[in-house]
């Protein structure tokens, strides 16, 4: 077997292994149940996808995501062995895991009778469900280590921080939507959320390693082709679901959702068994046409030249 041929063969069983290791972590895992509630999956399968650390769209999300946004090389350099003075980790190529946790069919059911904030188990979501997050991306990272690769998860490294921008408004050094974009996962959207085969309403996350992948396949030919709006106006259900008035014809306003949920939904925590920091409300991902798929269109879809944009 020629070296091409066997490099090929590596990335496929490799990526063949974390395909079926991540979903049998989400099928398996009891942090990936609404404890408090009645023990039900906070996630359903897994979507997951692979990136080219080192595809150009990773240096363009500094224009377009925050100059602050790190390439996923930038980010295995900086927590490899060398900065705790041990041997540089070899960087020759990197790649990026990306997948997508879409949120459990009762919890949207539950968040779609809601017309002013959360529903509690979306609540419980938002919160235990990251934390089943930051466990999926540890497990990870030590199939990765088991293997003899270095890895990283971004949002989850001492290099994370999200920060107020002059420009940009709230941003910060990864955004797991953006790396899902590049990993052929789904499109951004009017309200900034990324609409995967799966819908918009779940969490995503990300492990970088240095690894070669076979990059996925990114099957849209803009940044937003998944949401029929910013083409022809059609749907906007998302306007109208805001209790904040943060989704306009023009797209999400940050600081508006983030005065709502900080602010204005605040008082949803004090409600019996709330728990979190702020009231993330996600109505803006219920009882909309991408909820749970591509929205179908109701014209044909026109191609746009336009580049990735926040
Ligand atoms: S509700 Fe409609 S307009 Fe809003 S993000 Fe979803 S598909 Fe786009
Ligand atoms: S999360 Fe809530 S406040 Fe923010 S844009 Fe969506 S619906 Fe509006």
């Amino acid at each position: 077997m020629k070296q091409a041929e066997r490099d090929l063969t590596r990335m496929t069983d490799l990526q063949a292994f974390l395909v079926d290791a991540i979903k049998t972590f989400v099928a398996e895992s009891p942090a990936n149940r609404l404890r408090d509630i009645d023990g039900s999956p906070i996630f359903e399968e897994p979507l997951v996808g692979f990136a080219d650390g080192d595809d150009p769209l990773f240096e363009l999300y500094k224009t377009v995501a925050g100059e602050r946004h790190m390439t996923p090389r930038e980010v295995l350099a900086a927590q490899s062995p060398t900065s705790a003075g041990g041997e540089p980790p070899e960087l020759s190529r990197v790649g990026v895991v990306s997948w997508i946790l879409p949120i459990a069919k009762e919890t949207r059911l539950s968040n779609r009778k809601m017309a002013d904030g959360p529903s509690l188990r979306w609540n419980h979501t938002r919160f235990q469900g990251e934390e089943f997050n930051g466990a999926l991306c540890r497990h990870v990272v030590s199939l990765f280590e088991e293997k003899g690769y270095v890895a990283v998860p971004p949002m989850f490294a001492p290099t994370f921080k999200s920060f107020r921008s002059a420009t940009a408004g709230w941003t910060s050094t990864w955004s797991e939507r953006h790396a899902a974009y590049a990993a052929g996962l789904g499109t951004f959207s009017l309200t900034d959320g990324l609409i995967t085969a799966r819908g918009i309403a779940h969490r995503c996350g990300s492990v970088v390693a240095n690894a070669a992948f076979i990059p996925s396949s990114r099957p849209y030919s803009h940044h937003l082709a998944n949401c029929p709006y910013p083409e022809d106006g059609t749907c906007g259900a998302c306007i109208k679901r805001c209790p904040g008035g943060a989704i306009g014809a023009t797209g999400h306003d940050k600081e508006k959702c983030y005065q709502t949920l900080a602010k204005t939904l605040r008082p949803f925590l004090e409600r019996p068994g709330y728990i979190g920091y702020y009231a993330a409300c996600g109505l803006c991902q219920t009882k909309v046409p991408c909820e749970s798929r591509i929205p179908r269109r109701a014209t044909p879809k026109r191609v746009s030249t336009a580049s990735v944009v926040e």
